[in-house]
């Protein structure tokens, strides 16, 4: 529907249809100030009884393939979960508005690749499926890895540039303690209240109540689009760096 309504536009504007052709992903890009680099304290996770474990070392029997909803088809060993970039993005099975939710992350030891091809994966806080992939935390090494700093690890990706950089570096794993409230819409698909977000990397605090600007776009600035519950998504990037992993997912309703 958006794209026919996009054609007829494109039609009688001209000007604005050759600007929109010429549109880069560098167009969106900031590589400056680059947040400041802080190392973090060791810290340990426990779910808290009221948690909905998503992911315990076990098994991926909360999740699915986002393409097709089969079974979801990563790799469990050794408690953790690690990406297979040959079946794709997961995602819950379960929905969720607002919520508070806990996540581990590590990128290989034997990391290789620059910038955004060097352990890209993301959280999507809430997968849309509105034809956006939703509203992406970025999960990237960013450990001495220069990349645009709203791309960087911490960040929502192309919106919001993180306080601090906290991260450590591969093989070491890395947390992430998330606040979600989702946004509301009313009857007309209007946006009512925006999204916001609070999320601790490695215990830093790296997004204060940030407000989104809408579903994450690779090219092109982010906008809302109507959604209700919907699942959390964890992204399969199509980069050549060696996959990384997951261990120790819940999540607690708000
Ligand atoms: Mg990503």
């Amino acid at each position: 529907m958006h794209y026919k309504l996009y054609f007829s536009a494109m039609l009688v504007c001209g000007t604005f249809m050759a600007n929109a052709q010429n549109a880069k992903p560098e167009d969106t890009e900031v590589w400056e100030p680059v947040p400041k680099t802080i190392t973090p304290a060791k810290n340990f996770s426990t779910a808290p009884s009221d948690a909905i474990i998503l992911f315990d070392g076990k098994n991926q029997d909360e999740w699915v393939n986002t393409s097709d909803k089969s079974a979801a088809k990563w790799t469990v060993a050794k408690g953790i979960l690690t990406v297979n970039k040959s079946t794709g993005n997961i995602e819950t099975k379960k929905t969720f508005k607002s919520y508070q939710l806990h996540l581990e992350w590590k990128v290989p030891a034997n990391i290789t690749g620059t910038g955004q091809a060097r352990g890209n994966s993301g959280l999507f806080l809430a997968s849309t499926g509105n034809g956006d992939d939703g509203y992406e935390l970025q999960i990237l090494d960013s450990y001495n890895n220069k990349t645009y700093v709203n791309g960087q690890a911490g960040s929502i990706y192309k919106q919001l540039i993180p306080l601090a950089n906290p991260t450590n570096k591969p093989g070491v794993w890395q947390t992430y303690d998330i606040a979600w409230l989702a946004p509301t819409f009313d009857d007309n698909g209007n946006l009512k209240t925006p999204a916001r977000v609070t999320v601790f990397f490695n215990g830093i605090l790296v997004q204060n109540n940030s407000e989104l600007q809408g579903a994450t776009r690779y090219i092109g600035k982010a906008e809302y689009k109507r959604h209700g519950a919907v699942p959390i998504k964890l992204q399969a990037h199509g980069d050549k760096s060696e996959p990384l992993s997951f261990r120790n997912i819940w999540i607690r309703e708000l």
